[in-house]
C-alpha cells in the first residue's frame, strides 16, 4: 500500500464513503515526533495539579461531546449505539481515573545507611499508541489517558478503518487546553505509520492492540532499539458451565458474551465448554436465545448487534464456518453492509480450527467436559489466555478454576473483563504487559534512584553500602 493511497472511511452497516483522510507518511511521523518532543518537555515541566487540571477538562470535553462522538462510531465502525455511548464514556472515565492519579504517582523512599534513597518516576518522553479498529476509542485512551497522566506525549496511530472518532478525540484535546503537540493523531497505514513510529528512535514505548501476528513484528522491530513495548492481543477466551451451574442464568448470558461488538472483542467467549450432564439442557436454553438476537441498524436502539467492519472481516468470518457445521444459526439484513448472522457451531472436535483459532466475529463453538480437570484441559489447550468465565454455585471450584486457568481476566458467574480502575492483560500469546488498573500510569514511566550522601562536603563516599573506602 502506497503512503500516500488515502484511507477510505465506509460506513460497515452501509458500505458507503463517509470520510477520506490523508494517511501519514513516515516523514509525518518524524515530524509528529519532533513536535511531541517539545510539548512533552513543557508538560512534564507543569505543576501536577495543572496536569490533573488540563486532562479533567479534556474528560469534561469529551463527556460534553459524548452523544457526538458516539454517533461518529456508529457511523465508522457499525457499532451499536447503546455501546458507542459507553465507549465514549469510558473515554471520559478513563481521563478522569488517569486525572486522579497524576498527584498520587509517587516514587519510595527506601532505608538506607549514609543518607537517604529514594526513588523518583520520571515520564518515558513520546509513547506511540498503535489501535485496533474494534473498540477505537476505549482501546486508544486505555494507553493515551495514563500516558499523559504520567507526563509523557502521546502519538496515538488508529486502525485503516476507523480514524474518525481518534481525529475528534485529538481536537477536543487541544480545545480543552492540552499543549499543541502533546496529543497527535496519525491517521494512516500499519506498514507505513505503524512502522515507522515502532522505529522511531524518538518513541520510547509502544503500546500496541492489535493482532499476535502483528504484535510479534512490532516487539521484533521493537527490541532493536531496546523500546519499551506493550502488547494487547488476541484472544480464544473459554466460557466454562459446570452442572452445578445456575443454568438458565449461564444460557441467558452466553449470547452477547461472544456477539457482543459482532464477535470483533478480544475478549469474547467463543468456547463455551459445558458439563456432558447438562450440555442438551444448555443448547435448548440456548438455541431462542441465539435466534431472539436483534440484528441490524446499529442507530437503532433496539439493535442487540451491528455489521462487521469490513468485507475483509466478512470473508474473513465466513472461512471459518464451512457449510458442513452443524449448530444454532441467527438472523441477519441482507443486501449491502457487512452482515453474518449469530452462529453457535456444536459437534465438532477441539482441535478444529473454528475451536482453536480467533473468529473475531459472532461465532463460537459449544464442546462437552465430563469432569472438571477435562474443563481446565480443554481450557487451557489454546495458545492464547486473555479472559474466561466460569459458571459454578461451588465457591471451592470457582477458585479451584481460576487458579488453574492460564488467563489474564477471569470471571466467575459474569463475563465482565474490562474495568479502566482493574489492572488488564493476556498470558500466552494474548499479549505481554498490562494496562489500566492501580498501576496504569507506572507502566508510563522509568524508575530512577536517587541515593543522596549525609556525608558533610570533604569525606564524600562512593560506596553502596557502610563506611567510607
Ligand atoms: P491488526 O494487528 O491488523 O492492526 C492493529 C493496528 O496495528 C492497526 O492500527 C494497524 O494499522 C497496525 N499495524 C498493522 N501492521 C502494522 C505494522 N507492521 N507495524 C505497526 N503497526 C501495524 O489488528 P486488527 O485487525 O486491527 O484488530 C484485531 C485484533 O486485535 C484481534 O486479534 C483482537 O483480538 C486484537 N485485540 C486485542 C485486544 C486486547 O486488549 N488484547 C483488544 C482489542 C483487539
Amino acid at each position: 500500500m502506497p503512503a500516500e493511497h488515502p484511507l477510505h472511511v465506509l460506513n460497515p452497516a452501509t458500505e458507503e464513503v463517509i470520510a477520506t483522510v490523508p494517511a501519514a507518511t513516515a516523514a509525518d511521523v518524524d515530524a509528529a515526533v519532533v513536535r511531541a518532543a517539545r510539548a512533552q518537555a513543557k508538560w512534564a515541566a507543569l505543576s501536577p495539579a495543572d496536569r490533573a487540571r488540563l486532562l479533567r477538562r479534556f474528560a469534561t470535553a469529551v463527556d460534553e461531546h459524548l452523544e457526538e462522538l458516539a454517533q461518529l462510531e456508529v457511523r465508522e465502525a457499525g457499532h451499536t449505539v447503546g455501546n458507542a455511548r459507553w465507549e465514549a464514556g469510558n473515554v471520559r472515565d478513563l481521563l478522569d481515573y488517569a486525572a486522579g492519579g497524576v498527584e498520587r504517582l509517587t516514587g519510595r523512599q527506601i532505608p538506607v545507611a549514609g543518607g537517604l534513597d529514594v526513588t523518583i518516576l520520571e515520564p518515558l518522553g513520546v509513547v506511540g499508541v498503535i489501535a485496533p479498529w474494534n473498540f477505537p476509542m476505549p482501546i486508544a485512551a486505555w494507553g493515551t489517558a495514563p500516558a499523559l497522566a504520567a507526563g509523557n506525549a502521546v502519538l496515538l496511530k488508529p486502525a485503516e478503518t476507523t480514524p474518525l472518532t481518534a481525529l475528534r478525540l485529538a481536537e477536543l484535546a487541544l480545545e480543552a487546553g492540552l499543549p499543541e503537540g502533546l496529543f497527535q493523531v496519525l491517521p494512516g497505514h500499519g506498514p507505513v505509520a505503524g512502522t515507522a513510529l515502532v522505529e522511531h528512535p524518538g518513541v520510547a514505548k509502544i503500546v500496541f492492540t492489535g493482532s499476535t501476528a502483528v504484535g510479534k513484528q512490532v516487539l521484533a522491530k521493537g527490541s532493536a532499539l531496546l523500546k519499551r513495548v506493550t502488547l494487547e492481543l488476541g484472544g480464544k477466551s473459554p466460557n466454562i458451565v459446570f452442572a452445578d451451574a445456575d443454568i438458565e442464568a449461564a444460557a441467558a448470558a452466553a449470547p452477547m458474551s461472544f456477539l457482543d461488538n459482532s464477535g470483533q472483542d478480544c475478549c469474547a467467549r467463543t468456547r463455551i465448554l459445558v458439563q456432558r450432564s447438562v450440555y442438551d439442557r444448555f443448547l435448548d436454553l440456548l438455541t431462542p436465545a441465539i435466534e431472539g438476537v436483534m440484528v441490524g441498524d446499529p442507530a437503532d436502539e433496539k439493535t442487540d448487534m451491528g455489521p462487521l467492519i469490513s468485507k475483509v472481516q466478512l470473508e474473513r468470518v465466513r472461512s471459518y464456518v464451512t457449510d458442513d457445521l452443524a449448530g444454532i444459526r441467527g438472523k441477519a439484513p441482507e443486501g449491502p453492509g457487512f452482515w453474518f448472522p449469530p452462529t453457535v457451531v456444536t459437534g465438532v472436535d477441539p482441535h478444529a480450527r473454528v475451536a482453536v483459532e480467533e473468529v473475531f466475529g459472532p461465532v463460537a463453538v459449544v464442546l462437552p467436559f465430563e469432569d472438571e480437570a477435562e474443563a481446565i484441559g480443554l481450557a487451557n489447550a489454546t495458545d492464547y489466555g486473555l479472559s474466561g468465565s466460569i459458571w459454578t454455585r461451588d465457591v471451592g471450584r470457582a477458585l479451584r478454576v481460576s487458579k488453574a486457568v492460564r488467563a489474564g481476566n477471569l470471571s466467575v458467574n459474569s463475563h465482565s473483563s474490562v474495568r479502566y480502575w482493574t489492572p488488564f492483560g493476556g498470558f500466552k500469546q494474548s499479549g505481554i504487559g498490562r494496562e489500566l488498573g492501580p498501576d496504569a500510569l507506572t507502566a508510563f514511566t522509568e524508575t530512577k534512584n536517587v541515593f543522596i550522601s549525609d556525608v558533610s562536603t570533604t569525606n564524600v563516599s562512593t560506596s553502596t553500602e557502610g563506611p567510607a573506602q
